[in-house]
């Protein structure tokens, strides 16, 4: 390898013609071995990012910089790095083996290191019993696998893939993903990985970039993003659907806080707000999950009346209405006996409540 794994990204901006700023000021550091995750709307900028790291599209300004050195300038073929693309472009008209061991070809590496690299490679990724077909006759699975082998038989110093699953069905896909994050693991390869499916990226990443609109909004491990959300665009793009949001006001009685929410009240402790400095009218979210059934005689339950209940067998999704409060989505466990038109007992567990400053 010519690259360690350390990649930095310094206040890197892209403009592309007609004034569109695709990458607005990125920043940010990865450290060898990390399974980074690009993950954000479509059209947020996450592969035009994806291509100046890999040096496939010019930087308008600020540096791409692996293991200390500034690369701006230093071609693709230079940079070792592999990439894998949603659409992936295999040779059709060549058996797998020969389709995996064309970057070495490309090298000039011998044949005798050729085959000993597909066959270690075709090994990792069960893909043996393939090796003598052309691609025209495999699945779409095997086709993404073996775009995988390619990538990887270069052993690169930066692995960098483009929503390569996005073409596969839901199954396939999260069979892929486990395969993915075990090769990367055991490789220790440096992996930057571009999606826009939330569950992709709080299940591969060791850290998540976050991006919306050119602009990193935040970076972290998937718990942090999870817990911590920077604001309220990555609260609801990251964790739960159904994210409830609401304008409302923190008011403080003795030390003590509360939440208004219409008529009701919810006391949130006195836990590090006032450090926060938030105060006044403020919008206050909770995912779905930490809202809970409550008994009716708990002095912190609101009641409220079932509209529509989703029973998947796994958990129920529950939409509520109140008549001084406003709607809110709760999300339980599927044993839940109510039904739709009841009245329900509620709670909001408010160490989860996160508060954000009204912008
Ligand atoms: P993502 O990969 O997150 O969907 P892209 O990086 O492809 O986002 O695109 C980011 C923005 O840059 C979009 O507004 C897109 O229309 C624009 N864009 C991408 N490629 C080009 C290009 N070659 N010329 C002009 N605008 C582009
Ligand atoms: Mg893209």
């Amino acid at each position: 390898r010519n690259f360690a794994g350390d990649l930095q990204i310094s206040k890197v901006n892209k403009w592309y013609p007609g004034d569109v700023h695709a990458v607005k000021d990125m920043d940010m550091e990865i450290k060898r071995g990390e399974f980074i995750v690009f993950v954000g709307p479509s059209g947020c900028g996450k592969t035009t990012l994806l291509r100046m790291i890999a040096g496939l599209e010019s930087i308008s300004s600020g540096e791409v910089i692996m293991d200390g050195r500034t690369v701006n300038q230093v071609p693709p073929k230079n940079r070792d790095i592999a990439m894998v693309f949603q659409n992936y472009a295999l040779y059709p008209n060549m058996k797998v083996k020969d389709n995996i061991a064309f970057p070495l070809k490309m090298q000039h590496i011998g044949k005798t290191e050729r085959e000993k690299r597909v066959a270690e490679v075709a090994q990792k990724l069960e893909l043996d019993a393939l090796l003598e077909r052309k691609q025209g006759a495999l699945s779409g699975g095997q086709r993404q696998r073996v775009a995988l082998a390619r990538a990887m038989i270069r052993k690169p110093g930066l692995f960098l893939m483009d929503e390569p699953l996005a073409n596969l069905d839901a199954k396939l896909r999260t069979e892929m993903r486990r395969e993915i994050i075990t090769l990367q693991r055991e490789l220790g390869v440096t992996t930057i990985y571009v999606t826009h499916d939330q569950t992709e990226a709080m299940t591969m990443g060791t850290r998540i970039a976050v991006i919306s609109g050119g602009v990193l909004q935040q970076f972290g491990t998937p718990q942090e993003i999870y817990r911590n959300p920077a604001n309220l665009f990555v609260a609801g793009f990251i964790g739960s659907p159904n994210m409830n949001v609401w304008d409302t006001e923190l008011i403080s009685n003795n030390g003590q806080h509360y939440l208004t929410l219409g008529n009701a009240r919810i006391p949130m402790g006195k836990s590090g707000l006032d450090a926060r400095g938030l105060q006044g009218p403020i919008k206050a979210g909770i995912r779905p999950e930490h809202i809970v059934p409550a008994a009716p005689d708990d002095p912190h339950a609101v009641r409220m009346k079932i509209s529509i209940l989703e029973n998947t067998g796994r958990e129920a999704a529950v939409f509520l209405t109140g008549a001084d409060i406003p709607d809110m989505t709760m999300v339980t466990g599927a044993d839940f006996s109510g039904r739709a038109g009841q009245e329900v007992y509620i709670r909001l567990k408010p160490e989860k409540i996160l508060l954000f400053n009204t912008e």
